[in-house]
């Protein structure tokens, strides 16, 4: 469905437009304030002229087929004029008022017939539920608030928000962006946040999209859209809900969709180059980073201030958050001081104050960060506010002066930083802006968004070829009828991937084990084997630290008693003696399946610790090169691999090497497997091998024979 009638109609038809006020009007207004050289078609039986147009008593009665149909009427009346809108060929829709799918029941009923009219008739809708769109170059807007400004309305940042008041939000404060396109887009009936997307990518007006988002719908289009937009050079930031079970709940009651899982989500995004933020303050200085001329082309900030109390609180907020703030080397620390005189801290931030010489100190500073390998971006702490009652007249300007001279010397971006978030001065920034640059705000939002851009200009890690299939027999048992797939085969299935796992063997009765358990040597293991027992620790069907044959004995009646007591006692099971692997520190992998957006690849500390810290890091499959060791360097717990174990480079290439084989066992077998779970793996203190230690399967509930 193409998206022009829709986003830049050249006729519009209203239906219930007034001139006692209401959406309609408020559209009319705006479309003649924005410069609207369109037809409007007031559409209502009660009047002969709405704002001095000739209004229509139906839609059938239009001269012409309306590019689009506005409907400023209440939801019981929207099927039947959808009808007529739909018989008179109108092209697209607007539906403003609520009260369909949001309220579940007959408001689902009701939306799916308007839906169905629409498909049909092959017409895009924005809505229900939504405020309309906005498209100031191309001078037409279905908006239902009043333009007071169209001038300053104009830009290049694509907004598509499933929420009317983030729009409203963003739209609120236009003093350091403009708009290209502005859609509410509603309970998104029939055009979707996708459809809005691929538009925007497209759309030669638009540099930056920012999208505001509760539900996902068509998850492979959106990822393919990700792709496409973050090929085309245009950054898509994006705030999703639904982070807390308390959010998703409110979600599935208020849109009709399902929230998916957040972590996955966060990291798809990530894989994909979107930039994830949490509010609207983070969203709007990553919209007003990309307005400068030039954008960061890496993560290095260098924050300039005249104040090592402020150097200090911007300091440990950049720390908490991860920011790569580089210390001053000491070559420029010599040159910096020969200048400014004595620098306190570590020189970043740089408080410039030094011998108080302002005019001489803050240039220099701003020289000896712009020759600077590791910083990217330069950024000058600065407060002032559109109204200053106190302060030093015409300092402002100064301040401007001072940056545009420094930028026009430097081929990176600089920044003029206010400490608090949106308290900023008009005059500063239209000066800056007239040089290409920018002013940011609030030092956690401000440098953040420096952060994320210079993230984004790094491009992805390049795909890394996979391990050719191996040809087992046991690759093809997952197919048959097996929900859950025992330790002993799924062990069998991933070492054919080259995954190291213990030694082991099974055994049926007391004698077998005990030569199994010589052949492997002592100390052993001994397990309960079952595809129906997926966690044997809760029975008690581990044993470990097995010295000598009497204690496999113990363990072999205990193990067996408790078998017998299940109820019934699965058919399969037998006993699994194993190398017992001492000491060393226990890591977990594990592979599920997201319903939207597939294999995710979780990685983390074992034991209790996954549950109670959560501390694992995520990748979306198939890995690309380097994502195994940015998981485990960006785990907290795996510090401990270091500490324990005398940080071993070879310890992290072949924990690497375990999880691109297990990201490719899962990718080869994506049609069967919903979970794959090697919990734990061990790598001993010897630190000659990291070895899958238990390990269980589970197939997906449809995954046929
Ligand atoms: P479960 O089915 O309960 O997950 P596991 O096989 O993972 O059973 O065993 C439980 C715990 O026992 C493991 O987390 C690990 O700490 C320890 N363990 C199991 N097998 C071995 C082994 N071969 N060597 C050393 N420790 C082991
Ligand atoms: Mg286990």
């Amino acid at each position: 469905m193409r998206l022009d009638p829709l986003v830049r109609p050249r006729s519009i038809a209203i239906v219930g437009a007034t001139d006692r006020g209401g959406p309609g009007r408020a559209v009319m207004e705006s479309l003649g304030a924005i410069g609207f050289t369109g037809t409007i078609y007031p559409v209502n039986p009660k009047y002969p002229t709405v704002l001095n147009l000739t209004c229509y008593p139906s839609l059938i009665d239009l001269p012409e087929a309306p590019d689009i149909v506005v409907f400023s009427i209440r939801n019981p009346l929207i099927p039947e004029q959808m009808r007529l809108a739909v018989k008179r060929g109108a092209r697209a829709a607007v539906i403003y008022d609520s009260g369909f799918a949001e309220l579940g029941g007959d408001g689902v009923k009701l939306q799916d017939e308007i839906a169905g009219l629409a498909r049909e008739a092959g017409m895009p809708v924005c809505g229900p539920n939504c405020m309309g769109i906005l498209n100031p170059p191309a001078r037409v807007t279905t908006y239902k608030q009043n333009i007071m400004d169209p001038a300053a309305i104009v830009g290049n940042v694509g907004i598509v928000s499933q929420s009317g008041s983030v729009c409203i939000g963003l739209l609120s404060d236009l003093r350091r962006y403009g708009v290209s396109l502005s859609v509410s887009a509603g309970n998104e009936a029939v055009t979707r946040t996708v459809d809005y997307l691929d538009y925007l990518i497209d759309d030669p007006n638009t540099k930056v999209i920012a999208t505001f988002t509760e539900t996902v719908r068509e998850p492979e289009r959106y990822v393919a859209a990700l792709d496409r937009a973050a090929d085309a050079g245009k950054p898509v930031v994006v705030i999703k809900v639904g982070r807390s079970e308390r959010t998703q709940r409110a979600i599935t009651s208020h849109t009709g969709g399902l929230a998916g899982s957040s972590r996955v989500f966060s990291e798809l995004l990530r894989a994909h180059r979107a930039i994830e933020v949490s509010d609207l303050d983070e969203m709007t200085e990553v919209l007003a980073v990309c307005q400068g001329a030039r954008w960061p082309r890496g993560r290095g900030i260098s924050v300039i201030t005249g104040s090592g109390g402020l150097s200090e609180l911007i300091l440990d907020n950049a720390t908490a958050l991860g920011l790569d703030l580089p210390p001053l080397l000491p070559a420029e620390r010599a040159e910096a001081e020969r200048v400014i005189g004595r620098i306190t801290g570590d020189g970043n931030p740089f408080d410039a104050w030094g011998n108080g010489n302002y005019a001489v100190n803050l240039p220099h500073a701003m020289a000896v960060a712009d020759r600077s390998e590791r910083i990217d971006s330069i950024c000058y702490c600065n407060d002032t506010s559109n109204d200053p009652v106190i302060g030093q007249p015409g300092r402002e300007l100064e301040n401007v002066t001072m940056l545009t001279t420094a930028a026009r010397a430097s081929s990176k971006p600089h920044y003029l930083m206010s400490t608090r978030s949106g308290v900023m001065n008009r005059k500063q920034i239209d000066a800056m802006r007239k040089e290409g640059l920018v002013v940011i705000g609030g030092t956690r939002q401000g440098l953040a968004a420096l952060d994320r851009m210079g993230r984004w200009a790094v491009p992805a890690n390049p795909a890394r070829p996979r391990l050719a299939k191996p040809q087992t027999p046991l690759a093809d048992r997952l197919g048959g009828g097996r929900r859950t797939i025992n330790e002993f085969d799924a062990k069998r299935m991933l070492a054919a991937y080259g995954i190291a796992v213990t030694r082991e063997q099974r055994a049926a009765t007391l004698a077998e084990a005990t030569l199994a358990a010589r052949a492997l040597g002592y100390p052993v293991v001994l397990k309960a084997l079952s595809d129906s027992i997926a966690h044997k620790t809760e029975l008690g069907l581990v044993a470990v630290n097995l010295k000598d044959e009497a204690e496999l004995a113990d363990a072999f009646a205990r193990l067996s008693a408790r078998l017998d007591a299940i109820e019934p006692r699965p058919a399969d099971a037998a006993f699994l003696v194993q190398e017992f692997v001492r000491g060393g520190v226990e890591v977990f992998a594990g592979v599920s399946r997201d319903p939207d957006f597939g294999l995710a690849l979780a990685f983390g500390m074992g034991g209790v610790a996954i549950e109670v810290v959560r501390d694992f890091a995520l990748r979306m499959l198939p890995l690309r090169q380097g994502d195994a060791e940015a998981m485990i360097a960006g785990t907290r717990g795996a510090a401990l691999l270091g500490a324990v174990r005398g940080g071993k480079a070879a310890d992290v290439e072949r924990l690497a090497a375990c999880l691109y084989a297990l990201g490719d066992f899962a990718w080869h077998n994506a049609a069967g497997d919903a979970e794959i779970d090697p919990n734990p793996i061990k790598l001993p203190p010897q630190g000659i091998r990291c070895v899958v230690v238990d390990a269980l399967i589970v197939a997906r509930p449809d995954a046929g024979p």
